[in-house]
């Protein structure tokens, strides 16, 4: 079958191999090339062992303070507020016990599925080399988390995900270069990281050409309903194919409208900065508990990032944030580079209120897959959600059950 996958982040090319396997023959379109968006420049971390949504019952208690600081781990532009409301309510219904309940049974399916995917697509594409399973940590300087942190690994232990809970000493000896001002941490020995984003979403990018794939660059603007659907593009141009696949991550919101399906994806824009050649200060990806970070060791440098913004697609970065987060790195790890010497980058998460991305087949058209939508998390669950886009190309019951991630959940 001839099977068109609109975006060329890092869904839409895992997506491609797993099509290739399968012996279709697989169109990638996309507006701006591959690993225009978050796939670019997020931060590398295999996070399977994350299986708690944002919203939470415990985060609405958080929401106010959060809010109250407009540089904070969490803000929102007040421009923007208006059209953020359908998802905001989305994020509070999302929120309530029974709901987060669902939520993580479906993230801990998904994730389940990711690292043995990635071990299976890095391997049959010759790219192990990517990958660097060293475990990853959440430090915090509160010692008061460490009841917080033994709570979230009790429920990572139920899906059987090992969590230890490490003292300042342990801690310090794994990473030298975090700051006395540790008072524990969770160590994810399972976690991984890959070597850059941009590198491995380019490497298997090449490598689907290298198998048949072939990439056009173009805006698709709408599907068509017919039993091949056809791609329309901005200046009229149309491509008749068999099967269609939505990976536009945080542009996606339109082509489901387009197919019937109103999904309430919006974006949380994430900031970072990044130390080209700067290597070995530390070995594995550290979150910083409660001070909304994260910092990654790849293989073209230090990457330091994190803070969620809700102020859509258009609005231009506001690179403060990136300097406050910078500036809170200094004091809690020792030999940083300086914020003048980093390149700084801001990027589209891809979200819906529940954590879960969008998994399944469009409303009115079954032959359109939708595989968008993945927030926080799309690096990780890249090459689990392509194994499920074939399985429901080809018509086979997929791995896991699929009605977590529905676009007609909303
Ligand atoms: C700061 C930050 C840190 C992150 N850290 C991590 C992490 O450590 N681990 C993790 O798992 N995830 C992480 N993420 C999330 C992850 O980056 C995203 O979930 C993931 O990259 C989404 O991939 P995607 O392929 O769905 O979308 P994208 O990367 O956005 O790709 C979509 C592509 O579609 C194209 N496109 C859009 N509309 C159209 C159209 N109409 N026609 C043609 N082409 C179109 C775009 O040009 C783009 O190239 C992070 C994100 C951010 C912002």
């Amino acid at each position: 079958m001839k099977v068109a996958i609109i975006g060329a982040g890092i869904v839409g090319t895992a997506t491609a191999h797993a099509l290739l396997d399968e012996g279709h023959e697989v169109l990638i379109l996309d507006k701006e090339g591959p690993a225009f968006g978050p796939s670019r420049g997020n931060a590398g971390w295999v996070a399977h062992t994350d299986i708690l949504p944002i919203a939470s019952p415990k985060i609405m208690r958080q929401v106010p303070k959060f809010l109250a600081d407009p540089l904070g781990p969490l803000a929102i532009r007040p421009a923007y507020l208006p059209r953020l409301l359908p998802w905001l309510v989305r994020f509070v219904l999302a929120a309530r016990p029974a709901a987060y309940e669902r939520s993580i049974q479906g993230l801990a399916a998904l994730q389940g599925l990711a690292l043995p995917a990635w071990l299976k697509r890095l391997e049959a594409a010759g790219l192990k080399q990517h990958l660097h399973r060293k475990g990853g940590l959440y430090a915090f300087t509160d010692a008061a988390m460490l009841g917080h942190a033994a709570g979230i690994a009790k429920r990572q232990a139920e899906f059987g995900i090992k969590v230890e809970m490490i003292g300042p000493e342990d801690l310090r000896q794994l990473e030298p270069a975090l700051s006395e001002r540790f008072a524990g941490a969770a160590f994810h020995p399972d976690a991984a990281h890959i070597s850059d984003p941009l590198a491995l979403t380019t490497a298997l990018f090449e490598a689907a050409l290298a198998r048949g794939a072939v990439f056009e660059k173009a805006e698709v603007t709408g599907i068509s309903t017919g039993e091949r659907p056809a791609l329309v593009g901005r200046d009229g141009w149309q491509r008749l194919v068999d099967r269609v696949v939505v990976a536009a991550g945080a542009w996606s919101k339109p082509l489901a409208a387009a197919m019937g399906d109103a999904v309430p994806l919006d974006t949380e824009r994430g900031y970072n900065v990044s130390f080209p050649g700067v290597t070995g200060l530390t070995s594995r990806p550290v979150g910083f508990e409660g001070h909304g970070f994260v910092m990654t060791p790849l293989d073209s440098g230090l990457r330091i990032g994190g803070a969620v913004e809700f102020g859509g697609l258009e609005a231009p970065p506001n690179h403060a944030r990136t300097k406050l987060l910078y500036d809170k790195a200094t004091t809690l790890v020792n030999g940083l580079p300086p914020y003048d010497s980093g390149t700084l980058w801001m990027g589209f998460r891809p979200s819906l209120p529940d954590s879960l991305p969008v998994i399944g087949k469009a409303s009115r058209n079954p032959h359109v897959v939708y595989a968008f939508g993945h927030g926080h998390y799309g690096m990780t669950q890249s090459t689990a959600t392509a194994d499920l886009v074939a399985a429901l190309i080809a018509g086979r019951p997929p791995a896991i059950e699929l009605g977590h991630f529905s676009a007609q959940r909303f």
